[in-house]
Order: C-alpha cells, then structure tokens, then sequence
C-alpha cells in the first residue's frame, strides 16, 4: 500500500512508530505536512497538491491532525476522501470528537455511562448548573482544552460558580461536570483499533494532582479492564464513527464512564506502558480495510 500521513512533526513517536510499522509490513508512508497542503476543489477531478506536485496514487490516509489545526486539517482530510483514499478516521468523526460537548451529547444519545455534566450559554445559570451536576465539588471544563489544560476543580459552590462567571465573562464555553473523586486521579486509556480493545493503560496523576494526564506528570501502568470496560471503550468507539481512537475511562462508584474519545492517541505512553505494538496493529487494520480496487484514484495519473 501506498499511505500518506497528515502530520506536521516527523520526529515525534508515534508519527515515527507509524511510519517504522508501515515499512516493516513492506508499505510506504510518506508524511504530509497539513498546513503545506493546498487545494483544488472542483466536481470531477479534485486535486491534492503538495510542494508543486499533485498528491496521487494513495490507498490510505492516516489523519494526525493537531488540536490547533482542526478547521484546515479536516478540510486536507476531505480533500481525500473524495478523492477516493480510504482515511483510517474520517473527517466527520474527527470533527465530532473535536467538540467535548458534541462528544458527550453523541455518547448519551447511545446509552453510555458518563460523568453527570451540565452546560449553559450563560453563567446566570450557574447556580442551576452545579446543581445539575450534583452540587459542588464540581469539575469545570473549557469545550475545547487538551492535554488537561483548562481543567478546573470547583472545591465549593462560591468558587466553582466564580471561575463559571470568569469564563462566561471572558465569552468561552464550559462544561460543568461531576467530580469522580473516587478515581482518586486515574484514569484508564483504552486503545480501540477496529472494533478491539489493543492495549489499556491506567494512568495516575502527580501527587495532589486530579488530572492524570501523562502531559502534567501523571505516570503510565499496565491495568486489566472489566468486559463491562470493554463493551463500554467499544461502544463508545462506534458512537463516534472513529476506527481508531483512545477512550479515557474514569472508574466511578455508579461504574466506570466515559470521559472523553481521543481520535489522534498517542502512542508513546501506551506503548511503552504496555509493550504493545500498536502501531503495527494500526497499520494491519489499514492492511484488512482499506481495499486498493475501493480507491477511485487508483491507477490514475
Ligand atoms: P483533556 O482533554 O484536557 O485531557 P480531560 O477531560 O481528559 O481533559 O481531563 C483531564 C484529567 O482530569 C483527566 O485525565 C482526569 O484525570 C481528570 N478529570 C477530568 N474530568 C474529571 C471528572 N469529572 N472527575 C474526576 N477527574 C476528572
């Protein structure tokens, strides 16, 4: 197969691991800079281009497309896609996981336990929303964070409705949300490639930290899921309309939920955590899926 990468940085691990699976399965992957990428949208014949040349001849496209650059990337993916190349996620469920709110809404409608989350346009209703929530203390979320940046414990009802009122005045959207404390700062990551649970890792947060994130300190373990976990990461997966994704899990007292679907995982803590080649799997999901005779730029000049 012939697979183009959609990355900005060709030195980070999993872009490497990726590209390193590909070749060692006899493929080639060459990576795309998103942002160098540019476009000729037309009805018959649209077109790639990349440093002068049209991009032709891919059977699949691997979408690593950075939180910053979500309006352009998701556009260069699309591109593909009518192109006939056979995107490992596609643009739609990328969009979607992009959107927590979006995420939680889609989840909810599919029956998937998740942490109680309220959300208003106006921090007038703050009082109502800590409420919703299941009153202080109270986890306060900016729609768009990563990394757990812009994830904010709300101890007492005066101080969650405060930093509720400092963001609804700086006009950005939050979600206000239960805090799992007894999670007590772990978290569970479940790779899902296909409709399978690769690899789970647990991750702990820093000491005195909630957040688990491996970004803010957190360290990486191997963890045995339950089959009602599985089932859970899987289901989550498909509500989404995502192939690939890591589906973080928090273990709550009324079971573990859901807090968000990551549809770019990254593959270092879970790799070396667990020892799993993921990246291989990745690519073998690509290798059952992606039927070259399915891709209508296939043989075309
Ligand atoms: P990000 O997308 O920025 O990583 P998350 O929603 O994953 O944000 O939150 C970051 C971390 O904060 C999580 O890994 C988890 O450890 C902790 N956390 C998030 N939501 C809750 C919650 N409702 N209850 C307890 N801890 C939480």
């Amino acid at each position: 197969m012939k697979i183009a990468m959609m990355a900005r940085n060709p030195n980070l691990y999993s872009h490497k691991r990726l590209v390193e699976a590909a070749e060692q399965r006899g493929h080639s992957m060459d990576i795309i800079n998103t942002l160098q990428c540019y476009m000729n949208i037309t009805s018959h014949r649209p077109e790639l281009r990349y440093k002068g040349e049209k991009l032709t001849g891919y059977d699949a496209v691997v979408p690593r497309i950075g939180a910053s650059v979500t309006f352009y990337g998701l556009a260069v993916l699309r591109q593909f896609e009518m192109m006939g190349v056979y995107p490992l996620n596609e643009s739609v469920a990328i969009g979607r996981s992009r959107d927590k709110l979006r995420s939680l809404q889609l989840l909810a409608r599919d029956g998937i336990g998740l942490p109680v989350t309220g959300f208003a346009n106006s921090a007038k209703f703050a009082d109502d929303v800590i409420k919703v929530a299941g009153g202080a203390p109270v986890i306060i979320k900016l729609l768009e964070g990563t990394q757990g940046i812009g994830v904010v414990l709300g101890e007492t009802h005066n101080s969650a409705k405060s930093v509720i009122e400092a963001f609804g005045g700086a006009k950005i959207n939050i979600l206000v949300q239960e805090f799992i404390k007894e999670a007590g700062g772990m978290d569970i990551r479940c790779l899902v490639v296909g409709d399978k649970i690769v690899a789970a890792m647990k991750r702990q947060g820093a000491e005195g930290d909630f957040r688990s994130n491996l970004h803010r300190g957190g360290s990486a373990d191997t963890i045995k899921i339950t089959p009602e976990e599985r089932s859970t990461a899987v289901r989550s997966a498909k509500a989404m309309g995502l192939n690939v994704c890591g589906v973080d899990l928090l273990r709550s007292n009324h079971g573990s939920v859901v807090m968000e679907v990551n549809s770019s995982p990254g593959l270092e803590g879970v790799e070396k955590a667990t020892g799993i080649d993921i990246a291989g799997k990745i690519i073998e999901f690509l290798e059952k899926n992606a039927k070259p005779n399915r891709t209508k730029t296939r043989g075309r000049g």
